[in-house]
C-alpha cells in the first residue's frame, strides 16, 4: 500500500462546529472524504466561545503546545473531537486570543473598514501560528499542510522562519474560498505578529498566494476569473505569477448531510423515486411561515449570507406580481435585512423573509422549495445551488463561477446580466415551464437530483494535486 499522506488542515471554520457560509461546509465534510481515500487528514480550528463543547463531545487532551509571540511565551490547550460520521480527527486550540463569542468580529462583508478588522487580523495570525505549533507538540507532522483562505494565509511565510526543522519537508496548498476577504493588516498587526524586516502594509491573502506551493480555488470557471479584471479583486497581478500553480476544484456537498432521503430536519423524507412527497415539505413550510397554503402555488427559495456579493438588490415588489411565494433566509448586512424584512412585512401571504441562522430551516427550505435563487455578482464556488439541486428544487442563478459550473440548461436556468429585466424574465420563463410543462420541469429536477454533488470526485483531485506536490 502507498504510504499515508499526512495533512494538517487548517481552517477558521468547520461544519458543524463553527460555521458562517460555504467555508465551514468544505472543511466539515472534505477531510472525510479524504480519510476514505486513505488520506491521513487532521483539521485544526480556534476554541471559539459559540462552539459547543458538550454537545460535540469535545475532550481535553494531556499535551499543549506553546507558541512564541510578540506578547510573551503563550500556551495553548488542545482539545479533540472527529467529525460527525468519520474518523477524521479535529483539534481545537483553546486560548484567550481566540475565545471569541462569533468566528468573525465583523461580517466579511465589502463594506468593512480595514481598521475594523483588526481583532479578527489578530486572532487568525495568532490561530496560525499556534496551530503550526500544535501539529509539531503532537509530532504529528505534515507533507501537506492545507490552508484556507485569508485567516490561514500565512502559513507558508511562518514556516520559512520556523524556528526547527520539523517543516523541513512540508508542502503548502493554500486555498481561496473567496477573494472579496483578504485581511488587510497595518504595522501594529505586523508587530503584533512578529513579522521580522516588512516593509508597509501586509495582505495576508496576497501573501498566501505569494508563498504557497500550490494555489487552489473553488471551481475551475472562478480559477479563470480571478486572473483579471474585475474578480481578481485587485490581486490580478499575483495570480498571474502564479498561474502554473493555480487550479480550480469544484466543491462538493456532504453527501451524508444533505440527503433528502435520510433528512431528520424534513417534515417528510423523499427522494427522486418519491418526489411527490416534497410537496409535503412544501405545504408544512408554508404554514410554518405564515404563507398561503396551496401544493400548486411554486415557491421560490434563497439561503445566503446577506452582503453585497449576493446580487440581493433584485429583490424588490415585482416579486409579488408573480404566482409565486419567496422565502428568504439570511443575516448579514442591515440594509438587506431591512429591504427583505420590508417586502415580507408588505407582502405576508407572498413574502417570507426569516433573517437569522438556522441550519434545520434551511434544510427544510431546500426540501420544499420548487425553485432556488442564487443571482451572485460573484460566486467562486456556491454551495446552495447544489444542496438545492439534492432536494428537488430547480436553481435559477446568475452565470458566474462555480455556478456556471454546477448549473445548466439540463438542471436549471441562468442568466447573463445582474438585471432586474433579466432576472424577472428567467423567473418568468421558469414559472411558465412549471405551470405548463411539468413534464419538462419534472426532467429538470430529475437530473440534478441524480448529478453526483458529492466530495468524491473533488477529493480525489486533492490527492493527486498533494501526491504531485510530493514527488
Ligand atoms: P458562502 O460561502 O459565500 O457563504 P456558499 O453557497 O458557498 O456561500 O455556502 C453557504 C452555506 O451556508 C450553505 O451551507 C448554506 O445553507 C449556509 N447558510 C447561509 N446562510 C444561512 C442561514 N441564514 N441559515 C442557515 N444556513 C445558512
Amino acid at each position: 500500500m502507498a504510504k499515508q499522506i499526512k495533512v494538517w488542515f487548517l481552517s477558521a471554520e468547520v461544519a458543524p462546529f463553527a460555521k458562517t457560509g460555504g467555508l465551514g461546509d468544505v472543511a466539515g465534510a472534505l477531510p472525510k472524504s479524504l480519510i476514505k481515500l486513505g488520506v491521513d487528514v487532521r483539521v485544526c480550528l480556534p476554541l471559539y466561545d459559540l462552539i459547543d463543547r458538550r454537545r460535540y463531545k469535545l475532550k481535553k487532551i494531556t499535551k499543549t503546545a506553546s507558541v512564541k509571540w510578540s506578547t510573551g511565551l503563550e500556551k495553548i490547550e488542545i482539545y479533540q473531537a472527529k467529525l460527525p460520521e468519520s474518523r477524521v480527527p479535529v483539534y481545537f486550540l483553546d486560548h484567550p486570543f481566540l475565545r471569541t463569542a462569533t468566528i468573525y468580529q465583523q461580517p466579511n462583508d465589502k463594506d468593512d473598514k480595514p481598521n475594523r478588522k483588526i481583532d479578527d487580523l489578530r486572532k487568525f495570525s495568532f490561530f496560525t501560528k499556534a496551530a503550526l505549533a500544535t501539529a509539531e507538540a503532537l509530532g504529528f507532522k505534515p507533507e501537506i499542510v492545507h490552508a484556507h483562505d485569508w485567516h490561514t494565509a500565512l502559513t507558508k511565510h511562518l514556516l520559512h522562519q520556523w524556528p526547527s526543522d520539523f517543516y523541513e519537508d512540508s508542502r503548502v496548498v493554500y486555498t481561496i474560498h473567496n477573494l472579496a476577504n483578504q485581511g488587510w493588516a497595518g504595522p501594529g498587526i505586523i508587530k503584533w505578529a512578529g513579522l521580522k524586516n516588512w516593509q508597509g502594509d501586509l495582505n495576508f491573502m496576497a501573501e498566501g498566494i505569494k508563498t504557497a506551493d500550490r494555489v487552489t480555488t473553488v471551481s475551475p470557471t472562478y480559477a479563470q476569473e480571478i486572473l483579471s479584471r474585475p474578480l481578481d479583486a485587485g490581486l490580478g497581478r499575483y495570480l498571474r505569477q502564479r498561474r502554473s500553480d493555480l487550479s480550480g476544484i469544484i466543491n462538493g456537498i456532504d453527501a451524508v448531510e444533505y440527503n433528502p432521503a435520510k433528512d431528520k430536519n424534513l417534515f417528510k423524507k423523499f427522494s427522486a423515486q418519491t418526489l411527490e412527497r416534497k410537496k409535503i415539505n412544501k405545504l408544512a413550510l408554508q404554514k410554518e411561515l405564515g404563507l398561503k397554503q396551496d401544493v400548486n402555488i411554486p415557491l421560490a427559495g434563497l439561503i445566503s449570507r446577506l452582503v453585497w456579493q449576493k446580487g440581493l438588490e433584485l429583490f424588490d415588489q415585482q416579486m409579488a406580481k408573480r404566482n409565486c411565494q419567496w422565502v428568504f433566509l439570511g443575516t448579514g448586512e442591515a440594509r438587506y435585512e431591512e429591504q427583505l424584512a420590508a417586502l415580507a412585512a408588505k407582502y405576508p401571504e407572498r413574502i417570507s423573509a426569516q433573517i437569522k441562522f438556522n441550519d434545520r430551516l434551511a434544510h427544510q427550505i431546500y426540501a420544499a422549495a420548487d425553485i432556488f435563487l442564487v443571482p451572485s455578482r460573484f460566486e467562486p464556488c456556491g454551495l446552495t445551488q447544489m444542496m438545492a439541486m439534492r432536494y428537488g428544487a430547480v436553481p435559477i442563478v446568475r452565470a458566474t463561477g462555480g455556478l456556471k459550473d454546477t448549473v445548466n440548461k439540463n438542471n436549471g436556468f441562468l442568466f447573463n446580466r445582474l438585471t432586474k429585466t433579466e432576472f424577472y424574465q428567467t423567473v418568468d420563463r421558469a414559472l411558465a415551464e412549471y405551470s405548463q410543462q411539468p413534464l419538462a420541469w419534472q426532467r429538470r429536477q430529475w437530473v440534478g437530483m441524480k448529478q453526483d454533488w458529492s466530495w468524491n470526485e473533488p477529493a480525489r483531485e486533492y490527492l493527486r494535486l498533494y501526491r504531485q506536490l510530493l514527488k
